[in-house]
């Protein structure tokens, strides 16, 4: 399978160039070639499936024509080495759970992924890895490359943005980890990790490879739980008129469930949630997308305010509005509202969300037409957003084990300005060294 450029200036790309590179030379996104349908047969038969079946058969697609069969498989088994269950909320509404991970966000399994499928490509020479976050990005991606040999990972987040929790995700780790605290906001981080791979003079000195949702082995593994989500809904009956819905920020998370879709997914359409955050919901209103700089809110892995995937939907669906909205609604909450609707959902049904699943929970209960059955991802543990969760809802939230584990280790970090040539240098006297 080849993969071009979503600007359409770059030249066709291997699977392993465009792992690698990340970032195609004309500054699009990379995206395979065919997007193959998958038989009858494997719908027909999904609910008898386990999730490590289900897996393997999507990325028999995807992968299958790059990387040796039991290669492949071993490498979907060890990233899936915990479950993504769907559990009910109430009445039509399922929360499927993406949190079971070792970080507890759904960006695990893209980060444990890709960290495999580079260590497989690697050719013996060393790779830098750099990642911007807004909070579990570094910390899935750090974990999931934590101790993989010659790969060096480097992870930028916004000074005073990420919760503590983050934090010590990544901060915590040594080894081959290092976290950089940029004074900005996420945007600033994103904006540095883009250009050092359009530098010259860098990516002489330096291999250079970007493990944010741009990369196609972290955003397309993420089509395997929805797949896994539809084969769970189908074995409890309640498969039929499925409308899913993903909370936002980056919108790889989405983008993959599209992908399943265009795979034949029997999901009647997506809903996309936004928090305050809310370009790619003004983009179904109105046509026009205008990116703008972020805002903060509660529900921070969502705070970002030019959607890189976006440049992905819009190719997906021919760059046409009308069939974009066809397959996609949008919703946006304010903080008041993500509130509100983590204490009322834990009131009523006791299940508790994360800021961001509670966004997800809100699109479905608002936006469901009868007879339609409404699945949302549960993005993260409501534990990782502790702080925020315990005082709306008037009690402590108890933190699972391994969250803990991160929270006893000692930070280490370096502080460096927005500004690229700090940057820059700081990567070619540090990176050299190491
Ligand atoms: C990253 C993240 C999101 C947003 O996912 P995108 O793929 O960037 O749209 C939502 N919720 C949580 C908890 C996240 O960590």
């Amino acid at each position: 399978m080849r993969y071009y450029s979503t600007n359409g200036k770059a030249p066709l790309a291997s699977l392993e160039k465009a792992v690698v590179k990340g970032l195609a030379e004309d500054r699009g996104l990379y995206m395979p070639e065919r997007i193959d349908r998958l038989p009858d047969t494997f719908f027909d038969s999904i609910q008898k499936m386990d999730f490590h079946e289900v897996a393997c058969t999507v990325a028999d697609a995807f992968f299958g024509e790059d990387v040796d069969r039991d290669i492949l498989h071993s490498i979907v088994c060890e990233t899936l080495a915990f479950d993504c269950p769907v559990v009910r909320v109430e009445e039509g509404i399922w929360a499927l759970e993406l949190f079971h991970g070792p970080t507890l966000a759904f960006k695990d399994v893209g980060a444990r992924f890709m960290a495999r499928l580079l260590g497989h490509f690697r050719s013996g020479e060393r790779l830098n890895v750099l990642v911007a976050t807004s909070g579990d990005t570094g910390s899935a991606v750090a974990n999931g490359f934590l101790g993989v040999e010659g790969i060096q990972v480097y992870v930028l987040y916004p000074k005073g943005k990420v919760s503590p929790i983050q934090e010590c995700q990544f901060t915590t780790l040594g080894r081959n980890i290092r976290a950089l605290e940029i004074d900005g906001v996420f945007d600033d981080c994103q904006a540095l990790v883009k250009q050092a791979f359009m530098d010259p003079e860098l990516n002489a000195a330096l291999t250079l490879t970007s493990a944010n949702s741009i990369n196609v082995a972290r955003f397309l593994p993420q089509a395997f739980y929805y797949f896994w989500g539809y084969a769970q809904m189908k074995r409890a009956g309640l498969a039929d008129n499925l409308v899913v819905c993903t909370p936002s920020g980056n919108f790889g998370n989405l983008c993959a469930g599209l992908f399943a879709k265009r795979m034949g997914l029997p999901v009647r359409r997506f809903i996309a949630a936004n928090n305050a955050n809310s370009v790619f919901y003004d983009y179904l209103r109105t046509g026009v997308y205008s990116p703008r700089p972020s805002v903060r809110t509660l529900a921070n892995a969502m705070d970002v305010g030019d959607p890189s995937n976006f440049a992905r939907i819009y190719d997906l669906y021919g760059k046409d509005w009308g069939s974009i909205r066809r397959d996609i609604s949008g919703t946006t909450y304010d903080d008041a509202r993500i509130a509100e609707t983590i204490r009322d959902v834990y009131g009523r049904t006791g299940y508790l969300c994360d800021p961001h699943g509670a966004c997800g929970y809100r699109a479905l209960s608002e936006g469901l037409l009868p007879g339609e059955t409404g699945l949302f991802c549960e993005t993260a543990h409501p534990a990782k957003f502790k702080d925020t969760v315990e005082p709306i809802i008037g009690s402590p939230v108890e933190i699972p084990s391994r969250l803990q584990d991160f929270m006893r280790g000692t930070p280490e970090k370096t502080s460096l300005s927005k500004d690229f040539g700090t940057f820059k240098d700081f990567l070619l006297k540090v990176a050299g060294e190491e």
